[in-house]
């Protein structure tokens, strides 16, 4: 039978939850316990598919094709899991749930409430987490802080999941936040108690509190948190800002909270251990070379939006001895042959994204790496806009472009495929999730990866159209990844050209900061043999 984790926010937004929750992940599997992670959101979207990046940050995509939280991505690559889409719950999912049975007459009559019904919803999607994964430890982060209005139903249901699984199978973490005032040179406990509160209120006295703060936490402090919110003083634990988010599980280790967790829960354990988490971690804090990729988007100012991206790029840097420095430039910028800014660096990452803001500059940017012959790599959106770059190149004609930019275009180098016109519903109508690709041998794809198939994770509407691959392969473009049918093109690369690679997938969601992903790790090897004149290689990181 699983035991349950189940951690709250307090205070204030942002402080680091989920990376918290990853990191508990971390501690007890370095102990060979077997965890499972889940998010209940508490918006009334239905999944995050059809959010704003500016909303949102990223989509990440499990292996199943759900469109969850970017906190997902943090717990796969901390605890090197694969989640389904059973780990991201959100309100919206949990109400047209219900209002769908009530529909179907499922209640035979009755008023449907928030207590039981929500609450009984709530609770089973929590233990389908259990059922399917088979794990030891589900830890279950609750979105938000406490005292939102929309988290209420998703507070009451862990509430009364202690009672139902037993005490000693539930265990709540608190994390929350002291804030420093510089005036009086002292961290302030008292918004934590106040939260705390809150959380009794609804009936939830926390085990253990996690006190986020950007300055060191002295004794007298945790004594203070201790006494005034019922917490034994070893349960308080200081999540002090640190320089890496993958020091964190080491930090939790070091205070003893991987030990409380099996004692509270009555866990069979191994010893801990985290050796190679330590040499990592002391790898990426090592000073290092700089390599200085470009990452040519349209929500650039907002890093959130491609942070599954900015980590591969991260592992694989790492992966080679060095440290990856990223020019975020925003590819409305780009128009027009503005290229100053791209001749400072390395190499070049196209990464995903919708609709037509900033495609030109995106195109300008592949123009220029064919050109003069920078590493690219293209991810989804980019392949689609190194082929249509290509297909301009090698028509002669501008107009050559996606039917998702210009629907009209006389050459749609990228297109919807038979079938797939309509997309007047957009939640959860792209192709989503894990397929098969084969590899051309020979080709730099090949080389990369090393093996004849790979599995990898989709989400686009949009595909290469076959109408024009002969035309474009002998023009030089080697399609050098198929699906197995040989229909869909997943991989292009460009001949006679150092790297210029891009797939129709997302590689970045693989990757883990002790498996770096083969697309990502040959960019990086290729991008740092590359000299550029006035690029900064040798800045520590900033
Ligand atoms: N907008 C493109 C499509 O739908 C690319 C999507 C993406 O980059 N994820 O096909």
């Amino acid at each position: 039978m699983a035991k349950y984790i189940f951690v709250t926010g307090g205070v204030i937004s942002s402080v680091g939850k989920g990376i918290s929750v990853a990191s508990i992940g971390r501690v007890l599997k370095s102990r060979s316990i077997s965890v499972s992670v889940q998010k209940l959101d508490p918006y009334l979207n239905v999944d995050p598919g059809t959010m704003s990046p500016y909303q949102h940050g990223e989509v990440f995509v499990t292996q199943d094709g759900a469109e969850t939280d970017l906190d997902l991505g943090h717990y796969e690559r901390f605890i090197d899991v694969e989640l389904t889409r059973a780990s991201n719950v959100t309100s919206g999912e949990i109400y047209s749930t219900i209002i769908a049975n009530e529909r179907r007459g499922d209640f035979l009559g009755g008023t449907i409430q928030i207590v039981p019904h929500v609450t009984n919803e709530i609770k089973r999607r929590i233990r389908q987490v259990a059922e399917i994964s088979n794990a030891d430890v589900v830890i279950v982060e609750v979105g938000g802080t406490v005292g939102d209005i929309e988290g209420q139903p998703f507070l009451e249901a862990i509430r009364q999941m202690r009672g139902e699984e037993g005490r000693d199978n539930v265990l709540y973490i608190h994390v929350t936040f002291l804030p420093y005032i510089a005036a009086t040179d002292e961290l302030k406990t008292k918004p934590t108690q106040h939260s705390v509160n809150e959380l009794r209120r609804i009936g939830i006295q926390p085990d253990v509190i996690l006190c986020r703060s950007d300055r060191e936490i002295s004794e007298g402090i945790k004594d203070k948190i201790s006494l005034f919110c019922d917490v034994p003083k070893e349960a308080v634990i200081p999540l002090v800002t640190s320089e890496t988010i993958y020091e964190v599980p080491l930090m939790l280790e070091e205070y003893g909270l991987g030990d409380f967790i099996v004692n509270r829960l009555g866990l069979e354990a191994k010893e801990a251990n985290l050796d190679d988490w330590h040499k990592m971690v002391a790898r990426l804090k090592a000073p290092k070379e700089l390599v200085v990729i470009g990452l040519v988007g349209k929500y650039v100012e907002l890093h959130d939006a491609y942070y599954s991206v900015r980590e591969a790029l991260c592992h694989a840097a790492l992966a080679h001895n060095l440290d990856v420095k990223i020019e975020w430039l925003s590819s409305e910028g780009l128009d027009g042959g503005n290229d100053d800014k791209l001749r400072q660096v390395q190499g070049i990452v196209v990464p995903g994204g919708f609709g037509h803001r900033g495609i030109e500059g995106m195109v300008e940017t592949a123009k220029f790496a064919r050109e003069e012959k920078v590493p690219y790599l293209g991810l989804c959106l980019g392949m689609q806009i190194m082929v249509i770059e290509f297909g301009r190149h090698v028509f002669h004609n501008m107009r050559v472009n996606s039917t998702e930019f210009d629907a009209d275009t006389p050459y749609p180098v990228i297109d919807l495929l038979p079938g797939q016109r309509d997309i007047s519903q957009k939640g959860g109508t792209m192709r989503l999730g894990t397929y098969p690709c084969c590899l051309v041998p020979g080709t730099k794809a090949a080389q990369a990866y090393n093996r004849e198939t790979i599995y990898e994770r989709h989400r686009h509407r949009f595909e290469f159209n076959n109408r024009f691959r002969q035309p474009l392969e002998e023009a030089g473009l080697i399609s050098s990844g198929l699906s197995p049918d040989g229909k869909l093109v997943e991989i292009v690369e460009l001949k006679n050209h150092p790297w210029m690679v891009a797939c129709q997938f997302h590689p970045e969601f693989k990757s883990r900061p002790d498996s770096p992903h083969p697309l990502f790790v040959n960019f990086i090897k290729v991008a740092n043999e590359t000299l550029v004149e006035g690029a900064q290689t040798s800045l520590p990181l900033s």
